[in-house]
C-alpha cells in the first residue's frame, strides 16, 4: 500500500515505513503526514513486522514509524531486528499512554524517539521524524569522524589522553597504555596521578610546571618530553602534546592530546651526544667532555677556593716506537689496556680522559694540595711501569707527567691544561717515567720561549743566521778532511746566539725544517766553491747537523738530490748527522731514510755516539758510515771517571763494522795522543781549531793544505 504526497517543486520526498496494525491509528498519521506542508512524505504501510523487515531488505526508506504492540511482535525486539537488517535507520515507536516505560526501552535499544497514542498531533509527528532523522544523520556524522579519528590515531601511533577537569576524569587510549608499559588487563584508574606516578621521579617536576603554565593561563598547548619508568626498572621517551580548552573565565576544563613513545629518537640522540663526547678507541671521555669537567672544576673553585682540583697531563714516552714496531693494531690495543689500568688509579669524582693520540688527562677534584696529585702520579707510573701483554708480545711503556694546580690567576680551562702540558714538557725534557709539577717559572720560559719562536721566524726572512765551519781532522796526517757545519745566529740585539739556545724550540714549532733546509742549502753552496778552489784526494767533504723532524720528512731524499744536481755536487760531499736516539725513537721510519740516502749515496754520521741506547743489534742492521763519538767521553778520559775504555771501545767496534770513527771536542794535546794511541782515526775540536767563520775557511784551508802539497 503506497501513498505519495508531494508538494509540487519539493525535492525528494521522505519514504516513511509505518508499521502499525491498528488501521484506525495509521490512517490518522497518513492524513496528518498528507497535510504536512514543509514537507513531502511517501509512506508504506504494514500491518506487521515480518512483511515490514521483508521490505527493509529491499527498498531505501528515511525512516521507520513501528508500533510496539504487533501481531508478530510486541516489546522493544523490534528495533534491534529492524537494526540488523538496516543499521542506520532512524525509528521513531508508538506506545500506549499506560507503557512508556516501554518506549523509552526501545530508545535504549536504538529508537530515535517515542510518541504516545492519541497524544499525537501533527506538529508533534513532524517534530519527532524530523528530530530522529536529524539526530540520526548527526550520529552517523559522529560515528564516521570518530571513525576517522580513530583510524588516524591507529596510524600515528600515538596514545590518546582526554583530561576532563571538572569531573577529575581521564579518558586513556589503548595505545597510551601500550606506551606507558600498561600490561594488558591490568587496571588503571583513570585519575591524572596514574600518569604522573608513572614520570621519572627526575622529570615529574618539569612536566608538572609545565602544566601549571597552561593551567594558569600562560600557554595553551602542551608540548613535553619525559621520560616514565616502565616495567624491570626501565625507563622509556615520551612526547606529550595537548590543548586545553577554557570556559569563559579561563579556567581549564579539559585538555587532551596525544602521547608519543620517542625513545628511539632520544636514545639515537644520546648515542650521537655520547660519541661526540668520547673517545671511540678507549670509551673515554674526549678532550670536549674533559674541558667541559675542567670548566665545572674551576668554577666550583672560583666560587669556593678551598675547592682545589689538579689537572694531570701525561703523554706515553716511545707510543711511536710501538706503534712502528709492533704495528697500529698493538698500538691500540696499548691505549685501550693503559685506559683500564688507569681508571683503577682514581676515584670516582675523578675524570680520566683521552685527549688524542698518546696524550691522556686526569682531573683531580677534591684535593688538599700538590701533594694529592704527586700520589696520583706516581701511581700512574707505576701502573705503567707493568709489562702490557698483547698478542704474546711483552709492551713496555711509561709517560711522563706535567701536573698543574688549580689557581687564582687561571681564567680559563684551557689556561691550565696549557700549563699541565708545559709541565709536562719539561718532566720529558729530564728523561722517560718523570712528573713535573707546573711553577710560574715555566710559564715565564714559556712566554720567552713564545718571543723566541717569533724572532726565529724573523731571522730566517731577514737572514739572521750563519754557518761557521769546524774542520774534522785525520789523526794520522793532521790533514782536514771536511768540515762540520754548525749554525750560528746573528741577533740584532744579543749578539751571537749558539744553536743550544733555540735548536729545541725550532724544533717544537717546526721551523727546525724551514732552518734545516737552509743550513743544507747553504752548505752546499759552499763546498761546492771550496771543492773547485782546494781539489783534494779524498774530496772535502760537509757534515750537516739535521733534526730528527727534517731527517722523517717523506721528500728529504728528492730535495736532497736536487740540491745535489743544483750545486753540480757529488753525493760525498755532503754528509748528514743523525743523533742515535732519533734512529732508535722512529724505528722502521727512520731505517726506510737511511736507505733511500744510502741509495743516493749520502753517508751518515751518528752523532752524540753512546750517549743513547744503541744496541749492537741496531748498529748492526743500519750500517752507518760513521760513529761520532761524543764530546763527553773525550773529556773524561784524562779525570777521574776514566772513559778511556769506552773510547777504545767505540774506535775498536768502529774499526771491526767498517765503519769511520771521529772523536769530537778534543781540547788538548794529552787527549790527541791518547786518541792516536787507540788508532782513533779521525777527530775535530779545539785543539785542532774553533768553527771558523765561512770566510776564514779558504785561509785556513790554504795553511792547512800547503804543508801536504809541500
Ligand atoms: P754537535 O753536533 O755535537 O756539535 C758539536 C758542538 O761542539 C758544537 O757546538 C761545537 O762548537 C762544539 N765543539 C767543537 N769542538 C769543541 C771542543 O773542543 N770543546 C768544546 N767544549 N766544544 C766543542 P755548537 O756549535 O754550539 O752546536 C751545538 C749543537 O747544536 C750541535 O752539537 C748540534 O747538535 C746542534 N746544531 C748545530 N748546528 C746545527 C744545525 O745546523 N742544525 C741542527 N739541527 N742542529 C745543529
Ligand atoms: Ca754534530
Ligand atoms: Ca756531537
Amino acid at each position: 500500500m503506497i501513498e505519495g504526497t508531494m508538494p509540487a517543486g519539493a525535492a525528494e520526498p521522505c519514504r516513511v515505513l509505518m508499521i502499525e496494525d491498528a488501521v484506525a491509528e495509521a490512517a490518522l498519521i497518513h492524513k496528518m503526514l498528507r497535510r504536512d506542508e514543509t514537507r513531502a512524505f511517501e509512506v508504506v504501510h504494514e500491518v506487521k513486522l515480518a512483511p515490514g523487515l521483508k521490505r527493509l531488505e529491499s527498498e531505501h526508506f528515511d525512516l521507520v514509524l513501528l508500533d510496539l504492540n504487533l501481531p508478530d511482535m510486541s516489546g522493544p525486539s523490534g528495533c534491534q531486528r529492524i537494526h540488523r537488517i538496516s543499521p542506520l535507520i532512524p525509528i521513531v515507536v508508538f506506545t500506549n499512554q499506560d507503557s512508556e516505560e516501554l518506549a523509552l526501552q526501545a530508545v535504549r535499544e536504538g529508537a530515535q524517539d517515542y510518541l504516545i497514542k492519541r497524544e499525537i498531533d501533527a506538529k508533534s509527528l513532524n517534530r519527532a521524524i524530523r528530530y530522529a532523522i536529524e539526530r540520526q544523520r548527526t550520529e552517523a556524522r559522529l560515528r564516521e569522524s570518530e571513525e576517522r579519528y580513530a583510524l588516524a590515531v591507529a596510524g600515528a601511533n600515538d596514545g590518546i589522553w582526554d583530561w576532563d577537569r571538572k569531573a577529575g576524569r581521564v579518558h586513556y587510549s589503548p595505545r597510551w597504555r601500550e606506551i606507558m608499559g600498561v600490561a594488558t588487563g591490568e587496571p588503571i584508574e583513570n585519575r591524572f596521578e596514574e600518569w604522573l606516578n608513572r614520570i621519572h621521579p627526575k622529570d615529574r617536576g618539569a612536566f608538572e610546571s609545565a602544566l601549571d603554565d597552561i593551567l594558569h593561563g600562560n600557554n595553551d598547548h602542551l608540548e613535553h618530553e619525559h621520560r616514565i619508568r616502565v616495567a624491570n626498572g626501565q625507563t622509556q621517551w615520551v612526547l606529550v602534546r595537548g590543548l586545553a580548552v577554557r570556559d569563559r573565565d579561563g579556567k581549564v576544563l579539559r585538555m587532551a592530546g596525544s602521547i608519543s613513545d620517542v625513545s628511539r629518537r632520544k636514545n639515537a640522540e644520546a648515542q650521537l651526544l655520547h660519541d661526540a663526547m668520547h673517545d671511540a678507541l678507549t670509551k673515554l671521555p674526549n678532550r670536549a667532555l674533559f674541558m667541559d669537567h675542567l670548566d665545572m672544576s674551576l668554577r666550583r673553585f672560583q666560587r669556593d677556593q678551598a675547592k682545589l682540583f689538579a689537572t694531570l697531563f701525561f703523554d706515553l714516552d716511545r707510543f711511536k716506537y710501538v706503534n712502528d714496531s709492533l704495528g697500529h693494531a698493538v698500538g691500540d690495543q696499548l691505549l685501550v689496556q693503559i685506559a683500564e689500568r688507569l681508571k683503577n688509579c682514581l676515584r670516582p669524582g675523578d675524570t680520566l680522559a683521552r685527549l688524542g693520540g698518546d696524550e691522556f688527562a686526569i682531573l683531580l677534584n677534591d684535593i688538599v694540595g700538590p701533594t694529592d696529585a704527586i700520589y696520583v702520579a706516581e701511581r700512574v707510573q707505576e701502573q705503567l711501569a707493568r709489562a702490557f701483554q698483547i698478542d704474546h708480545h711483552s709492551v713496555y711503556t711509561s709517560a711522563s707527567v706535567g701536573i698543574a694546580v688549580s689557581s687564582a690567576s687561571y681564567r680559563r680551562p684551557e689556561d691550565i691544561l696549557r700549563d699541565a702540558d708545559l709541565a709536562m714538557y719539561r718532566a720529558k725534557a729530564e728523561g722517560h717515567a718523570k712528573y713535573a709539577v707546573f711553577d710560574t717559572h715555566m710559564h715565564q720560559r714559556a712566554l720567552a720561549q713564545h718571543r723566541l719562536e717569533t724572532d726565529l721566524r724573523r731571522a730566517l726572512e731577514v737572514g739572521e743566521f750563519e754557518l761557521h765551519y769546524q774542520p774534522i781532522v785525520s789523526m794520522d796526517s793532521g790533514r782536514v778532511n771536511g768540515f762540520e757545519a754548525l749554525l750560528r745566529w746573528i741577533h740584532p740585539t744579543r749578539g751571537i746566539v749558539y744553536p743550544d739556545n733555540f735548536i729545541r724550540v725550532a724544533e717544537e714549532t717546526g721551523l727546525i725544517v724551514p732552518i734545516g733546509w737552509w743550513v743544507l742549502g747553504e752548505a752546499c753552496r759552499r763546498i761546492s766553491d771550496w771543492r773547485r778552489l782546494f781539489p783534494l784526494d779524498p774530496p772535502l767533504s760537509v757534515s750537516v747537523n739535521v733534526s730528527g723532524r727534517l731527517f722523517l720528512t717523506e721528500d728529504l731524499p728528492k730535495r736532497l738530490s736536487a740540491l745535489l744536481d743544483q750545486w753540480q755536487l757529488k753525493p760525498d760531499s755532503l754528509k748528514l748527522e743523525i743523533t742515535e736516539s732519533v734512529v732508535m725513537d722512529h724505528g722502521d721510519l727512520a731505517l726506510s731514510a737511511l736507505s733511500a740516502l744510502k741509495a743516493l749515496g749520502i753517508q751518515l754520521h751518528i752523532d752524540d755516539f753512546g750517549t743513547g741506547y744503541s744496541s749492537l743489534s741496531y748498529l748492526q742492521r743500519f750500517r752507518y758510515d760513521t760513529l761520532k763519538i761524543d764530546r763527553s767521553f773525550v773529556t773524561s778520559m784524562s779525570e777521574k771517571v776514566d772513559s778511556s775504555a769506552i773510547v777504545e771501545a767505540i774506535v775498536t767496534l768502529g774499526n771491526t763494522l767498517g765503519m769511520r770513527v771521529i772523536a769530537e771536542g778534543v781540547e788538548t794535546t794529552e787527549q790527541v795522543s791518547r786518541l792516536r794511541a787507540m788508532r782513533c782515526p779521525e777527530a775535530q775540536g779545539f785543539w785542532f781549531s774553533r768553527p771558523l767563520a765561512e770566510q776564514d775557511v779558504a785561509g785556513y784551508l790554504s795553511a792547512d793544505v800547503r804543508p801536504v802539497r809541500e
